[in-house]
């Protein structure tokens, strides 16, 4: 958002005229809420925030010989979209397989899409389990795993089943990790927020999800995860999504097969499209701190149309399309 007043020039020529003109037509429909919430007030408050105007995606659970393809599937859409990536290797199953060793190894130092890599514990252990003196442990043997194979010292951390506690926080600062993340559902209240000079940057949006008591993957559909991108701009002036090989593979239940589910990585191609043609960055997790630089000028009124959407007032649908008008429109500005 520029500033107020070429807001209110913006919404008095487009959504309110197109709301009397075209007399609810079915498209104006889906604005219903907007439109209510503009007709309610007369000045429309808005405030600055701060941006890094920017998106990181995290693979987790990069290992050796399993659903490798999935793996590097998704690794080499990145690639040919120009966009980062962060992955998330489990040490102490990782490091033999040439076909992902290979890619990693060439996109590493890649400036227009790298690959970052972070630690993602030793054997996928909860680490909520160990003493600090062996989560110092675990921590270093997957460190020194990724340090052999790519001559690299990760700083990202990404915890195990997205559980860490204090001991774990103490344990990546002896291991020089500087960033960690969870999800935001595991790490409340905490957004880049630095902690005893660890940052917390926890995922805020996924394109699946288990589901069912853990025996199913459930595909977010593109728009969907694009809603929480947006709601994680909104809400924290940056995204981090997450995403799992499992949901890239043909599968039963959760047995999976070593062969690309090539709708669900056209889902994902539509995704990075979208987000690059909003005008977001797909950064390095570890870079988001960094890009956090910008002002942005939010409507209040955005944050009730995302509270309608948790509390389930709006759908999916609506909310998506109302998104897509305001960007059009540049009533919301990137
Ligand atoms: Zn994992």
């Amino acid at each position: 958002m520029a500033n107020l007043s070429s807001f209110v020039e913006l919404q008095k020529e487009s959504v309110v005229n197109k709301m009397i003109i075209n007399n609810i037509a079915p498209n104006v429909k889906k604005l219903i809420p907007i439109i209510i919430l503009l007709a309610s007030v007369s000045v429309f408050p808005s405030y600055a925030m701060t941006s890094c105007q920017c998106v990181a995606f995290r693979l987790d659970d990069v290992q050796n010989y399993w659903i490798d393809n999935p793996q590097l599937s998704i690794m080499k859409l990145f690639h040919e979209k120009h966009a980062s990536l962060t992955i998330g290797i489990i040490g102490g199953s990782f490091g033999d397989d040439p076909k992902l060793v290979n890619f990693i190894k060439n996109n590493i130092h890649n400036k227009d899409a790298e690959i970052e890599i972070a630690n993602h514990g030793w054997l996928h252990e909860n680490f909520t389990h160990f003493s600090k003196q062996e989560q110092i442990h675990l921590m270093s043997k997957t460190d020194a795993k990724i340090n052999k194979v790519f001559g690299i010292t990760p700083v990202v951390f990404i915890p195990p089943y997205e559980k860490f506690n204090d001991d774990t926080i103490n344990a990546m600062r002896e291991n020089h990790l500087r960033f960690l993340s969870s999800n935001m559902d595991d790490d409340s209240g905490t957004y880049l927020v630095e902690n005893n000079r660890v940052v917390h940057i926890p995922g805020n949006a996924q394109t699946g999800t288990l589901a069912n008591h853990d025996t199913v993957w459930l595909h977010k559909g593109h728009t969907h995860t694009f809603i929480k991108i947006m709601q994680g701009m909104q809400n924290y002036g940056y995204a981090t999504v997450v995403v799992h090989p499992q949901e890239y593979s043909l599968r039963n239940g959760l047995e999976y097969y070593n062969e690309v589910d090539k709708s669900q990585i056209k889902e994902l191609e539509y995704l990075v499209d979208e987000i690059q043609k909003s005008g977001l960055k797909i950064v390095p997790v570890s870079k988001i701190p960094a890009f956090m630089n910008e002002t942005v000028t939010t409507p209040q009124w955005l944050d009730n149309i995302f509270t309608y959407y948790e509390e389930g007032k709006i759908t999916d649908k609506e909310i998506y399309s109302d998104i897509k008008y305001l960007l059009g429109k540049k009533l919301i500005q990137l």
